[in-house]
């Protein structure tokens, strides 16, 4: 099994969860590892999506 090789292999993806507080009506994402709240009210939030992006490494 050959794998594509396109960048310089360097860098990885991150998968953030992307949260919604609707006390605060307020939004932000989260890094795999963390705990899930908002950051206004400290409170419980709705996931609303899972984004990947990219992260240098090293
Ligand atoms: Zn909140």
């Amino acid at each position: 099994m050959e794998a594509k090789s396109d960048d310089d292999g360097s860098m990885e993806f991150v998968v953030l969860t992307a949260w919604e507080c609707a006390s605060c009506e307020v939004a932000g994402r989260t890094p795999p590892g963390m705990a899930v709240e908002c950051w206004s009210c400290g409170g419980s939030v709705v996931i609303t999506a899972r984004p990947s992006i990219r992260r240098l490494t090293g």
